[in-house]
């Protein structure tokens, strides 16, 4: 399934730096957040004051961490880089907000997981860098306020709406992440082949770009996989049939659909007649959990049209018995 998730493992992650876009110049794609995001960066350094807090959403793979490191470089500003899941308590976040230096930015990964008692520290941080320690338990305990270095913080969530209000309204800027078209994951691919010294040619790009589920992260694993067939059955170079050949293996199909993603598909048409069925019996028909189906599989094939959900179950569109090259039958649900 690792083929086209769009999650890193820490090994990828560490690949993945040398591809990191370092300015924003660099930065492909994703337009209005880069403009708006410059501007703002831009009015900072004129008035020589730290920005905005900047709230980051979007799925995983989309270019958080690279956005937020491209934030620091912009301001010449060192970077601290945390996460929701490592802040269990408040003491946690006070220990990294008491060091912070001056402009410095914060970066908080899965902010929403963030421990609640922890959220309330982060709020008068954010507003009046200030933390309150508190010293002794119980009635007795007092809260000792803490200077704390202007400082701006980057938070990224995969849903904004998972954060409290208040915590979502401490936040200067909010940048949407989408998913990125075609032509910029080609732009991403071509940037990238130049990095690892590639040679990729531009219909070979296309192929892998329409295959990477609108996710840079996944569009340079696919080159990845396709520089190492090139490279064993090829003479290195990429072309679109040893992209074609290399994604073929992979069970990586034209639209980016995976093994999972077809099984699921298939169960859907063949064994349903195309819907209405609720998930927990698709799941049983692919021989999967109900939840590996709702999240690694279908909201990509929802978002990309091929299934719809709707109060009676999961319905497949004309889309997916098109792609998936099978008749519908006449009273077929779409
Ligand atoms: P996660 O939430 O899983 O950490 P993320 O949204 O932080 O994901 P990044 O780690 O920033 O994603 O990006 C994943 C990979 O995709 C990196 O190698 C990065 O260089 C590349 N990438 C992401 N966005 C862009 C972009 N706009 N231009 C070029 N490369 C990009």
């Amino acid at each position: 399934r690792d083929t086209v998730s769009p999650e890193a493992d820490l090994d990828e992650r560490a690949i993945e730096g040398a591809l990191r876009p370092k300015r924003l110049a660099d930065f492909v794609g994703q337009e209005r957040v880069r403009e708006q995001l410059s501007l703002m960066l831009r009015g900072a350094q004129r008035r020589g004051r730290a920005p905005d807090h900047v709230l980051m959403s979007g799925g995983p793979g989309l270019g958080k961490t690279t956005l937020a490191m491209i934030i620091a470089a912009e301001l010449g500003a060192p970077l601290r880089i945390t996460s929701g899941p490592a802040i269990e308590r408040s003491g946690d976040l006070a220990a990294v907000l008491s060091t912070l230096h001056e402009g410095e930015v914060l970066f908080l990964d899965e902010i929403h997981r963030m421990a609640r008692p922890a959220e309330e520290m982060l709020y008068v941080a954010m507003e009046d860098f200030r933390v309150d320690v508190m010293v002794g338990k119980g009635p007795g305990a007092t809260a000792i306020p803490l200077d704390i270095a202007p400082f701006t913080l980057v938070g990224a969530t995969t849903r904004a709406g998972l954060l409290p209000a208040p915590l979502r309204d401490r936040f200067g800027f909010t940048a949407h992440m989408d998913f990125y078209d075609p032509a910029d994951l080609e732009r991403i691919l071509h940037r990238s082949a130049g990095l690892l010294q590639v040679d990729l040619a531009p219909d070979a790009a296309a192929e892998i770009a329409g295959r990477s589920r609108g996710t840079p992260r996944i569009a340079n694993r696919l080159l990845r996989r396709v520089r190492d067939y090139a490279e064993v059955h090829g003479d290195g170079r990429l072309t679109r049939d040893t992209a074609r050949a290399a994604l073929a293996l992979y069970e990586v199909d034209a639209h980016g659909l995976d093994r999972l993603d077809r099984a699921v598909l298939d169960a859907l048409l063949t064994k349903f007649r195309g819907g209405p069925v609720g998930l927990s019996t698709l799941a049983v028909a692919v021989g999967e959990e109900p939840e590996t189906v709702e999240v690694v599989a279908e909201p990509f094939l929802v978002r990309s049209g091929f299934i719809a959900r709707t109060p009676r179950g999961r319905v497949a569109t004309a889309r997916a018995w098109e792609h998936m090259g099978i008749t519908p039958p006449p009273d077929a649900a779409f």
